[in-house]
């Protein structure tokens, strides 16, 4: 197979919802089509319970199967298809964002009954800022739920979406009949007890037809008949150019534990889905039938294996191809540096792979020399853009507990900021340090971790900030920018690049700094450059 025809194979994305959405669900049963697995089950989720934050072994537990579902890969219909795992947990949405930089597309779950959630929210607003193209799947259609217009408006509305449905519901809960796939102009009709059989589907090429009402029943059948009237007069015709661009999102509607509507979500998704998109780099935009590898890192992750106590960057190939024991330039540090065993994804295992094409996600062992963001290149000097770090929401400084274990404690602070797990923040008036996370969870996660993968201790103490702003004076030789760093000696810090961050205690005090100080500038994320 020719290089262009490899590229044009793959589909790589992400989906994304609020917890219990179906994630997982969906996951598992588009890898039951795709024939990756045999049987339901077999994926696990990998979400961190509610009640099991001071439970260690727990969250042990459920790194280690994040590990192996960061990737999930199948075939399909020919194609090569990369799930890249996406946590729904509100503690771990930034490792999201930061996924959604190395997607070509996404599927968004939401559940019929409770609508559009707060991390759906959040997340399709990145999405929708970077015109990443998004297909809505609707779940849990055998439940009661909400009204299928009034979702279809909810999705708009809260999502700022537009939306055009390629699968209509008959019936809803108690009354659910099936589902008739505008798309292929077909009925899928829902039995309940074909739970696991990839099931018939019957074709109505013309819905006025009496045939209808035998299938499935005279009212029934008046209804979606006007329905999908109301459809043709209400919701834009789907086009593809526009899905593509992330002006238009088709909605699918089904019932991921029962194996229902997934068949019409998959088929279409093949069908109109992206192949890997070109990425914006600091110089230039790369396109991905060069000639020349280039990807980067968008997630690191610790070896869960005790044997490898090593970690493993995950690198999204750009441009080119990816080949085992060949030098790359790694930019950031200007060294070449090859890969003897770098592993491709395959269901929910992973195997060393000789090459890979644009598209793919390579898992390179790492001992220290990778951070989020870090891009692989032949040579040439330039960097992808990655998504800016935000403020985290809770501060504490970390003490070291064991004396004897100070070395091990900095290394380990070290690398789990660079696989971006918290943020860390030095004092410039003494030097200690604090840790900024955007949930309570992750100072456990930090503090096991610590522990049991580099032997050292520590404790927190609470420092009272509210906000991380990184301060840019418009004259760093001013008096008011010297005014400012004297009354704020005691919130100000640096982050892991050397930027100055204000550490504000309230939105209160935000407000009086940029009365006070105009001309000295805060901003929200990292990348105010
Ligand atoms: P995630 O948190 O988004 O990964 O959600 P899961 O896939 O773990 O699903 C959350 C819960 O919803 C589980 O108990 C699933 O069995 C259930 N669920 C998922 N899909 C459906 C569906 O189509 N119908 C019903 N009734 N339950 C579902």
């Amino acid at each position: 197979m020719s290089f262009n025809e490899e590229i044009a194979k793959r589909r790589t994305f992400g989906i994304i919802a609020h917890p219990d959405a179906g994630k997982t669900t969906l996951t598992e049963k588009l890898l039951l089509f795709g024939g990756a697995i045999q049987e339901a089950g077999a994926v696990k989720s990998n979400k961190i319970k509610k009640g099991a934050t001071s439970d260690f072994m727990e969250i042990e537990r459920q790194r280690g199967i994040s590990v192996a579902t960061s990737v999930l890969a199948f075939i399909y219909k020919d194609k090569k298809i990369n799930i890249l795992d996406t946590p729904g947990h509100k503690d771990f949405a930034e490792d999201t964002f930061r996924t959604l930089t190395a997607v070509d597309s996404v599927i968004v779950v939401v559940d019929v009954a409770k609508g559009v959630e707060e991390q759906t929210e959040k997340l399709v607003e990145v999405c929708r800022m970077r015109k990443i193209p998004m297909i809505v799947f609707i779940n849990k259609l055998d439940r009661e739920g909400k009204d299928a217009f009034d979702l279809m408006d909810e999705v708009e509305q809260k999502l700022k979406l537009r939306v055009t449905p390629l699968s209509f519901p008959i019936g809803m809960g108690y009354d659910f009949k099936g589902i008739y796939n505008i798309w292929e102009k077909n009925i899928n009709l829902f039995e309940g007890d074909s739970r696991k059989n990839i099931e018939e589907t019957i074709a109505i090429s013309d819905l006025d037809s009496p045939q209808l009402e035998e299938i499935i029943g005279s009212k029934p059948a008046n209804t979606l008949r006007e329905e999908l009237e109301l459809i043709h007069e209400v919701y834009p015709q789907f086009n593809k150019e526009e899905y593509l661009a992330g002006d238009l999102q088709p909605v699918f509607f089904g019932s991921a534990l029962n194996n229902f509507g997934v068949r019409e979500l998959l088929d279409c998704f093949v069908d109109i889905a992206p192949t890997p998109r070109a990425k914006e780099s600091d110089t230039r935009l790369v396109q991905p039938d060069e000639e020349k590898l280039s990807g980067f890192v968008f997630k690191i992750h610790a070896n869960m294996d005790p044997k490898h106590r090593d970690r493993i960057a995950f690198v999204k190939v750009v441009s080119g191809t990816f080949e085992r024991n060949k030098p790359y330039l790694h930019v950031r540090l200007g060294k070449n540096l090859k890969f003897s065993s770098p592993n491709a994804f395959f269901a929910e295992k992973k195997e060393i792979v000789d090459i890979s094409y644009p598209g793919d996600i390579v898992g390179l062992h790492d001992t220290g020399n990778f951070k989020i963001g870090d891009t692989l290149t032949e040579g040439e000097l330039m960097n992808f853009k990655g998504i800016p770090s935000f403020s985290p929401e809770h501060f504490r400084y970390i003490n070291n507990a064991d004396p004897l274990k100070a070395k091990q404690l900095e290394k380990g602070i070290d690398q789990l900021m660079d696989e971006g797990v918290a943020q860390l923040f030095t004092l410039e008036m003494n030097g200690r340090k604090i840790i900024g996370t955007v949930g309570a969870l992750q100072y456990e996660v930090i503090q096991y971790r610590l522990e049991h993968e580099y032997g050292a201790k520590c404790t927190y103490e609470n420092f009272p900030a509210f906000k991380a702003c990184w301060v840019k004076p418009k004259d760093p030789k001013n008096t008011e920018f010297a005014e400012f760093k004297r009354v704020k000696q005691k919130f100000l810090g640096h982050d892991k690049y050397g930027q100055l961050v204000f550490l504000a205690d309230s939105d209160f005090s935000i407000q009086m700094t940029q009365q006070k100080y105009p001309s000295v500038e805060l901003f929200f994320t990292s990348d105010y450059q």
